[in-house]
């Protein structure tokens, strides 16, 4: 008596990035040492692609994040291997080293893969891009770029650094004294739209004041100084830069929808098998945000502990998107969440509540807005040593339980898959429909399934 052992389930956490460390935090946080945490991700540091385009312009960024160290600080094995297989009937998982690992809970974070979406471009995909980026500049200070397009290649995306990099190439070439023009084109339907009305307002007025020409439309390819559009218009630009297209994970023995993607219900539980969950970039969730895959985490790491019995429930993913603007001035604050008066059948006339403000408007105030992770990034120490979790500092922030069945999550998909059709993006369109399918158990409001139907035809075959 007095020395059984207690079973403690071994959770894998699969991934390095923004939405693994959250999740590997919330964790500890949540249930302490009742579950073995175990972290499986190649190289040494969580990859800052949100930081990463301050860099060409010679601003620095934070220090790089040690996962050994994470991994020690939340007491768990830190296993370096990319995961390449799953079986999940035995719940085992094979790595590229050879190795296999058993789970109990798997947690499959494992981020999204950058593709080219606009031929011709140069496609700003974070740390690795930086130094073309800074080449191109210097040619535009030498006078061979006379003209620059920064291009989103659709409005489901997560558009904030392309209006970072226009906005700190227009101020950096002013400095040196380059006559470059710069251009954005964006098929949103206003600047950051999914800020709300405010937010365009704002992006608007710095655009004007460093003049950048903004022009709406949907890029496809850049060649011999032009733009090209999906309207067949073009426009004149020696250069361009792209934000790319995300392909998911496509793990050899789990479910992936057309692009690779998880399909994820709103615990993150992965639909069609047991024991695994999901969060972040590798989800089907249409918007690849840092915040977002830490609220994804968070979401996945209650569920475990709820499991666990030690919380009694877990909240549901609900998307409240926080973004930080870096201008080379003083930064924007932006936040975001679904006006969601009716549940999962949107209504006309909702809206995206927007707030913002060159104050910080949640704390601590970093670009990736993390429960838990954005107080450890800020001082290296998880929330269990001493620091609070982020928190809003708006009057606005709903920090109140919202009515059962107000489905956030559900609602934006939509919104973004009715804007992709709008702009002719019938296949992100249709990939976004499957991810508020994904939500609601494969059910969908009988206007959002005939939309997925015409976009599917549309479409035509879906490129994997
Ligand atoms: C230029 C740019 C700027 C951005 N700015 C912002 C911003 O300001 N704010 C914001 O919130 N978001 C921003 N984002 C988005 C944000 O970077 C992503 O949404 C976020 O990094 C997603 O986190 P993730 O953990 O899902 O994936 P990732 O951060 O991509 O991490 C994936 C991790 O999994 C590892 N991995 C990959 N495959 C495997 C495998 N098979 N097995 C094990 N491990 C694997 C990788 O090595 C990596 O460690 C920006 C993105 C870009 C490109």
């Amino acid at each position: 008596m007095g020395s059984e052992k207690r079973f403690r389930p071994r959770v894998v956490i699969a991934g390095g990035g923004v939405a693994a460390l959250e999740t590997l935090l919330a964790l500890r946080e949540l249930v302490g040492h009742r579950v073995r945490l175990e972290l499986i991700a190649p190289g040494d540091a969580m990859v800052n692609r949100p930081a990463s385009v301050a860099r060409p312009f010679g601003l620095g960024g934070p220090p790089p994040v040690s996962l050994t160290a994470t991994a020690r600080h939340c007491d768990a094995r830190r296993r370096r291997g990319r995961v390449v297989s799953v079986d999940v009937g035995h719940r085992v998982l094979a790595t590229d080293s050879g190795e296999f690992v058993r789970y109990d809970q798997l947690v499959v974070a494992t981020g999204a893969r950058a593709v080219d979406a606009i031929r011709g471009a140069l496609t700003f995909t974070g740390p690795s891009d930086t130094r073309a980026v800074s080449a191109l500049l210097d040619g535009c200070e030498r006078g061979e770029v006379r003209s620059l397009a920064f291009a989103l290649p659709t409005a489901a995306a997560w558009s904030l650094p392309l209006y970072e990099l226009a906005v700190m190439a227009a101020t950096d070439l002013r400095d040196r004294g380059a006559a470059t023009s710069i251009t954005v084109v964006t098929p949103e339907p206003s600047p950051l739209w999914l800020f709300g009305e405010a937010a365009g307002e704002a992006i608007n007025e710095l655009l004007m004041a460093r003049d950048i020409r903004l022009v709406r439309g949907r890029p496809i390819g850049h060649a011999r100084g032009a733009l090209r559009l999906a309207d067949g218009g073009e426009i004149a630009a020696d250069a361009c830069i792209a934000l790319p297209a995300l392909r998911g994970p496509a793990i050899t023995g789990l479910p992936a929808d057309t692009r690779g993607f998880l399909p994820v219900d709103p615990h993150g539980a992965v639909r069609g098998v047991l024991y695994v969950r999901a969060a972040g970039d590798a989800t089907s969730f249409p918007i690849k945000q840092g915040g977002l895959a830490c609220q994804q985490a968070d979401a996945v790491a209650a569920a475990i502990a709820a499991d666990l019995g030690a919380v009694e429930s877990a909240p549901p993913f609900r998307p409240v998107l926080r973004g930080l603007m870096l201008t080379g001035g003083a930064p924007l604050y932006l936040r975001a969440e679904l006006d969601s008066e009716g549940a999962v059948t949107r209504h006309e006339g909702q809206r995206l509540l927007g707030e913002v403000s060159t104050r910080a408007l949640w704390w601590p105030p970093g670009k990736v807005a993390g429960r838990y992770l954005a107080p450890y990034l800020a001082t290296a120490r998880p929330v269990a040593l001493g620091r609070a979790p982020l928190a809003d500092l708006t009057p606005n922030a709903s920090a109140a339980p919202r009515p059962a069945g107000a489905d956030e999550a559900v609602e934006l998909a939509l919104l973004l898959a009715e804007q992709d059709a709008l702009m002719g993006d019938h296949a992100q369109a249709a990939h976004a429909l499957d991810a508020a399918a994904a939500l609601t158990g494969g059910v969908l409001p009988a206007r959002a399934a005939r939309l997925r139907d015409e976009c599917l035809a549309a479409a035509g075959p879906l490129p994997t």
